[in-house]
């Protein structure tokens, strides 16, 4: 792309968008900003895109702005149906992502990570190893760094290990990816992409460029993925925990690739069948790129997991806090429930995102948790999935704050307060880490009133009544 002769309109100004517009500015690009939403941080952004050479370009004027401009970055946050992509694909304007610029420019190998769940902590896991390896690797696309702004840490002898969301692949042409890792399709994100067939249609785009040369990792134990083989013209390599597939297994309690043991799974720090299988994606993708079983091995014995997922962030009174603000699906609340040790008080709600709590109800009828705390904007769709699956030990507690210390007071000794709240976070938070964060705040308030301070600091409205 001849970035000097084209002019672009980058729409949303959170991460991916900044890094768009500072990209772009730096290579000669005429840059104009747009975001729907006025707030402290969209501001923030505009001032420091202005100061790099970008301009806003206000409501009223879009419509000339869109006959000005050739292309459109849109941010995964805006779907592809919202009326600006719309208007720029009716004048036969490109429409891209960031992680498209991003991928036009990289020269590194890359290893792309996509699934509904897991995708960070495998990626976490395989720059690890990388690095345990000596190898440059960057953690990058959706995991925190966009990946034009990890172009400057990569050149040929690096490895992009990129993470890849459904909002991204809307968006995404050109990622020709060595490895393509594939973990799981479960139900996600329907309020955006409208129903299942459309969702697994775009996860399974991320193997749409790979050539015969190149790896698709697919997991044989996911219905869905195994499907992908046929979808794909790399060679499939896959990996299961239950069956002896060509590729990475569970043997005689050993994570193998292709019948070679690599490390004893009950040496991986991280709890849970889901994270045995993110491992062994890890180990299949690493193994395919190069690296020796002594690197693999030094890196996942010492991974300690990521923040916000399945971590353990206090005790009170003899009850743990699990804080798995991350879990923003059921499936991933499933997998919670099934892997924490003991039993728990688990708390629920959020934000809908147009799928069924059905499975989750059914599932905590067969796990030790022994009640549920439902709270947030969809706590009546959850509270009925609850009646429908007949799972009856739920107390419904609308506000977070109160919902925490409503959870922490009907656990016992022993016990845990689990928050996996199978739902996004934007009833009331910005996003799952401010979840978390409250979470442990809660935890912290808790313990200083058990010390004798008042809990006068505690919230107890729901910032979601308001219909963020
Ligand atoms: P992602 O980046 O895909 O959202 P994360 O690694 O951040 O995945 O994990 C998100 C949530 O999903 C956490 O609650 C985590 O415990 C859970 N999880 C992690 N790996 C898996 C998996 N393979 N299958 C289901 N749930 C998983």
């Amino acid at each position: 792309m001849l970035f000097s002769t084209q002019t672009f309109l980058v729409a949303g100004l959170s991460r991916s968008g900044i890094a768009a517009g500072e990209y772009l500015s730096s290579r000669g690009a005429k840059v104009y900003l747009y975001d729907d939403v006025d707030d402290e941080n969209v501001r923030a952004a505009i001032s420091r895109l202005e100061g790099a050479g970008c301009r806003q370009i206000p409501k009223d004027e879009l419509p000339s702005c869109i006959e000005k401009c050739d292309v459109l970055v849109l941010s995964p946050g805006i779907p592809v149906d919202h009326s600006l992509p719309v208007a720029f694909k009716r004048a036969g304007k490109r429409i891209i992502g960031e992680a498209e610029l991003g991928a036009l420019a990289l020269r590194s190998p890359c290893v792309a990570v996509t699934g509904t769940n897991g995708k960070t902590t495998t990626v976490t896991m395989l720059e690890s190893i990388f690095r345990t390896a000596g190898i440059n690797a960057v953690a990058c696309g959706n995991v925190g760094k966009p990946l034009t702004s990890a172009l400057a840490e990569l050149n040929e002898n690096s490895v992009a290990v990129v993470e890849i969301s459904s909002f991204q692949l809307e968006t995404l042409y050109s990622l020709k990816p060595h490895v393509s890792v594939v973990l799981n399709v479960t139900e996600d994100h329907l309020n955006r992409h409208y129903n299942m067939e459309n969702y697994v249609y775009l996860k399974s785009r991320i193997l749409k460029n790979s050539a015969e040369s190149e790896y698709a990792v697919l997991n044989y134990d996911d219905p869905i993925v195994r499907t992908f083989a046929e979808k794909t013209k790399a060679r499939v390599v896959w990996f299961s925990l239950h069956e002896q597939v060509d590729g990475g297994t569970l043997q005689e309690g050993s994570f193998c690739f292709r019948g070679e043991p690599v490390f004893r799974a009950d040496e991986l720090p991280v709890d849970g069948d889901h994270n045995r299988a993110n491992a062994l994606a890890a180990i299949v993708a690493a193994k395919l790129m190069g690296v020796g079983n002594a690197s693999i091995t030094a890196a996942l014995k010492t991974f300690r997991g990521v923040k916000h997922r399945l971590e353990k962030i206090g005790t009170l009174n003899g009850v743990t806090f699990i804080d798995d603000s991350k879990a923003t699906n059921v499936d991933s609340a499933i997998k919670a429930v099934e892997s924490v040790k003991g039993e728990s008080v688990l708390l629920v709600g959020g934000k809908d995102k147009g799928y069924s709590y059905e499975p989750l109800f059914e599932a905590l009828k067969r796990s030790s948790v022994v009640h549920a705390v439902i709270y947030g904007e969809n706590a009546f769709r959850v509270l009925n999935a609850a009646i429908k699956s007949g799972y009856t030990s739920v107390t419904l507690c609308r506000p977070f704050d109160l919902a925490v210390r409503v959870a922490y007071l009907s656990a016992k000794e022993g016990q845990n307060v689990l928050l996996s709240p199978a739902s996004a976070s934007f009833d009331a938070f910005s996003s799952y880490e401010e979840r978390g964060n409250r979470f442990a705040e809660l935890l912290e308030l808790l313990r200083r009133e058990k010390e004798g301070a008042t809990l006068s600091a505690v919230r107890t409205e729901g910032r979601g009544e308001e219909g963020e």
